[in-house]
């Protein structure tokens, strides 16, 4: 059976989109490793790596997501006290 050029071109079609799937999940895992939470309150000054973080528990707030970038210089946070 004879392999049409249009077939091959649907394959390698199909292993660059496989490829371009592969990176998006790869940047946004990257993505997700700098996402750090922070507690929306005034009095509150630490953004947490770990969403589990017991202090993070105590937030009485909103708890956003932001990016690592953000939480240091848009919120002006510090990494919580209890994580390193
Ligand atoms: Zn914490």
């Amino acid at each position: 059976m004879k392999i049409s050029k249009a077939m091959q071109f649907k394959s390698i079609a199909l292993h660059s989109l496989i490829m371009l799937f592969v990176l998006i999940s790869i940047s946004t895992e990257s993505v997700e490793v700098s996402a750090v939470y922070i507690c929306d309150s005034k009095s509150s000054k630490a953004y947490h790596k770990d969403k589990n973080c017991f202090a993070l528990k105590n937030c009485t707030h909103e708890i956003k997501t932001v990016s690592l970038y953000d939480a240091q210089n848009t919120y002006g946070r510090t990494l919580c006290g209890h994580e390193d």
